[in-house]
């Protein structure tokens, strides 16, 4: 086969929670593909890189089989799918993802009493994350029983099958719609980058790094901003100090003014009203804050 013709699959979730998101991130590396409506795999136009269109808890094992090389999935699954035994190779975890965040979190019914985690003891605890949860009980050094269920989690105190739940939680409404409440959280979650095992030809384990690093580019593009200010020269120091997250910003001279000069930085955080605020009461004018198309390192 030529060389050319290698491609990389990355595996995303088909329908859910993560699926937008995961679908804009390679769009925004710069991916086009056409997605019918019930595909399992789009093929990129513009890249060797496929996207396949799977179930969240199929990805970890996708990626142990080299069926993919790169996947986007919950921490909270991916765990979950390590624990539950050595695959042909453990999936590498190449950076968190700016979404999907949520918290896998013990809940109790309302009114019942929760006294911290020695409470717990002998308790039955419904969960579709038994890995993780037996993991934060021996650390916690408590032994409860853990009743697996795939689904439905949040009902199992009203139907008898449990006396509290951990699940994933978010806004918590759907925990207060059951009225359950928020007690332990247990892992903080959100979505990952992970990898497989490195392609063996250097064609594919170039893009798969070229993709990651692409991602990595995005996430920090989406937090970065770029400022442009008038300084005047005396506050120059105070000012530098303001500007969240810069290195080193570039200080021009302004035309026919010399008390004053003009100050470009990139901003690896968000710039927020506070922070124009204080530039203007240190003497800033002028201020423009603009978004960052694309960065690389
Ligand atoms: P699939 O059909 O792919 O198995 P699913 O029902 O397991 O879908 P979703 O409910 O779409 O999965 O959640 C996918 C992921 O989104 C979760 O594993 C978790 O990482 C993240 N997530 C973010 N917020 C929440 C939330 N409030 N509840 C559940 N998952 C959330
Ligand atoms: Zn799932």
């Amino acid at each position: 086969m030529m060389e050319r013709e290698l491609r990389i699959k990355v595996a995303v979730q088909k329908t859910g929670r993560l699926t937008e998101n995961s679908l804009e991130m390679l769009k925004r590396c710069g991916l086009s593909y056409s997605r019918g409506t019930d595909q399992l795999i789009c093929f990129g136009e513009n890249m060797p890189v496929d996207v396949l269109l799977v179930r969240d808890d199929d990805i970890p094992s996708l990626l142990a089989e080299g069926v993919c090389e790169l996947g986007i999935v919950g921490l909270n699954v991916l765990l979950e799918k390590a624990a539950e035994g050595p695959g042909l190779v453990a999936p590498r975890t190449l950076g968190a993802l700016d979404f999907g965040h949520c918290r896998l979190s013990l809940a109790v019914p309302r009114g019942k009493s929760y006294d911290g985690t020695g409470s717990l003891a002998g308790a039955r605890i419904a969960t579709s994350y038994p890995r993780i949860l037996t993991g934060w009980l021996q650390e916690q050094g408590v032994e409860a029983e853990i009743v697996t269920l795939s689904g439905a989690v949040e009902i199992a105190p009203r139907l008898g099958r449990a006396d509290l739940i951990c699940d994933l939680v978010s806004t918590g409404s759907t925990l207060a719609a059951n009225e359950l409440e928020e007690v332990e959280v247990v892992l903080e979650s959100h979505a990952v980058l992970v990898a497989g095992e490195t392609p063996a030809d250097s064609f594919r384990a170039e893009w798969v790094k070229r993709l990651a690093n692409r991602i990595d580019g995005v996430l920090r593009v989406r937090e970065s901003k770029y400022i442009m200010l008038h300084a005047p020269r005396a506050a120059l120091e105070e000012i530098r100090a303001l500007l969240p997250g810069t290195e080193a910003p570039t200080v021009m001279p302004l035309d026919g003014i010399d008390d004053k000069v003009a100050v470009h930085a990139v901003c690896r955080e968000n710039v927020f009203w506070e922070t124009l605020e204080s530039l203007k009461q240190a003497g800033a004018s002028s201020v423009l804050v603009l978004p960052v198309e694309k960065m690389l390192a």
